[in-house]
């Protein structure tokens, strides 16, 4: 497993060093500023070999320039379809595709569904998952359909391991959590982890690295086949699990915790 750095960007991104300990080769996921990365980068002794980007947004890619003048030969890795709306990005990736971080193999997954070019990096036990699946939600549906959410975060990231610890864009975890109470009230664990996270939150620390199994038993929108979710959005046990999503989705952006 790499060591992971979090590195906390703007108001409440964050970016991570990725470092293979058994050759001190080192990326960095979702560089939204270049200086706090460079200061990590730094701190820990390491060299940047690459940027993995998980989408195209501002707020994921906004260092990418200003690294790669830094560092001559830095690899910019994004989706084939971002070509051209992630800068500086020199490596094309599809379903699937892989390449090495020192001795570890990085394997890309298609995600669809905050963009159409989202990308979710899996390297030895653990995820990067941008803005797609963040504890106790998921990223906003600007481009994709509930269905390819569902079929991303279901699907293909519900594929791997339950102790795949999951990294992701953003500090939402207690308003997600907050919503996912709402939306689950008779769910003891997401009251746990709400506590758990709060009391984390309040000391200033991130909330980031639980495994997925935590995010199965606790995030509604991996939990879409459950009845208290079904009911919460006024849909029954025939309805797709897609349609559950969406409707989640939609009651998310109009909680106000
Ligand atoms: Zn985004």
């Amino acid at each position: 497993m790499p060591r992971v750095v979090t590195v906390p960007c703007l108001s409440d991104n964050y970016a991570y060093l990725v470092v293979d300990e058994a050759t001190g080769a080192a990326a960095v996921v979702d560089p939204s500023e270049a200086g706090p990365v460079l200061a990590a980068a730094r701190r820990e002794g390491v060299g940047l070999g690459a940027i993995w980007c998980t989408h195209h947004h501002f707020d994921h890619v906004g260092g990418n320039e200003e690294l790669a003048a830094a560092v001559p030969g830095l690899r910019i890795y994004g989706h084939a379809s971002d070509w051209g709306r992630i800068p500086g990005q020199t490596e094309a990736l599809d379903h699937g595709g892989a390449f090495p971080l020192g001795t570890e193999e990085v394997r890309a997954l298609h995600v669809p569904g905050h963009t159409l070019g989202a990308v979710a990096y899996w390297v030895g036990g653990v995820v990067f998952t941008g803005d797609t699946l963040f504890h106790g939600g998921c990223g906003r549906l600007f481009e994709g359909t509930p269905e390819a959410m569902h079929r991303s975060l279901s699907g293909v990231l519900g594929a791997l391991p339950g102790s795949t610890r999951v990294y992701c864009g953003h500090e939402y975890t207690v308003a997600n959590l907050r919503f996912a109470r709402t939306v689950e009230p008779g769910n003891p664990a997401v009251e746990i982890r709400l506590a758990e996270c709060a009391a984390l939150a309040a000391r200033g620390q991130a909330t980031v690295g639980a495994t997925l199994g935590v995010e199965r038993r606790t995030n509604p929108f991996l939990r879409t086949s459950s009845p208290e979710v079904r009911a919460f959005v006024g849909l029954g046990p025939d309805a797709p699990d897609a349609e559950v999503l969406g409707a989640l989705r939609r009651a998310k952006d109009g909680f106000r915790g």
